[in-house]
């Protein structure tokens, strides 16, 4: 399968991984992409996306084990490259979790001292 194929045209993530609608990215490469969310919550608040579409990360782990340790890797790669290498790798899983987007997407936190308020 290639890293553009299974797209969902009505999905905004999908929308970014084909370029179709802008995002501030920040890395990517065949499989993943990282781009600026655009209501950040830290200093650094990158979001790490498959292309293809997966709509949680619970998908990725049963269907794709390893791309969800590729996103772990992008996540830690981002946070060195735009921090200090330290941060916070979260999936909301479902509308009570705060998942908003269905489209996998870990975000990764940091560029400062983080406070601990999930709820
Ligand atoms: P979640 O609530 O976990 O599904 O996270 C979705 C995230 O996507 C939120 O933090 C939004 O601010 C972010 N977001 C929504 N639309 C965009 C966009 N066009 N570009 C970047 N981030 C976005």
């Amino acid at each position: 399968m290639t890293a553009t194929s299974n797209q969902h045209s009505d999905c905004l993530f999908c929308s970014i991984a084909t370029g179709k609608i802008d995002a501030d990215i920040v890395k990517q490469n065949d499989d993943v992409i990282a781009f600026r969310d655009i209501n950040p919550q830290a200093e650094m608040h990158v979001l790490v996306v498959p292309k293809r579409h997966f709509g949680d990360v619970v998908h990725v782990a049963k269907a794709e084990p390893e791309l969800l340790a590729q996103l772990v890797t992008f996540a830690d790669e981002v946070a060195s490259e735009l921090a200090d290498g330290q941060f916070r790798f979260i999936f909301n899983c479902g509308p009570n979790a705060g998942q908003s987007v269905f489209h996998v997407h870990g975000h990764v936190l940091g560029g400062q001292r983080l406070g601990w308020t999930p709820a």
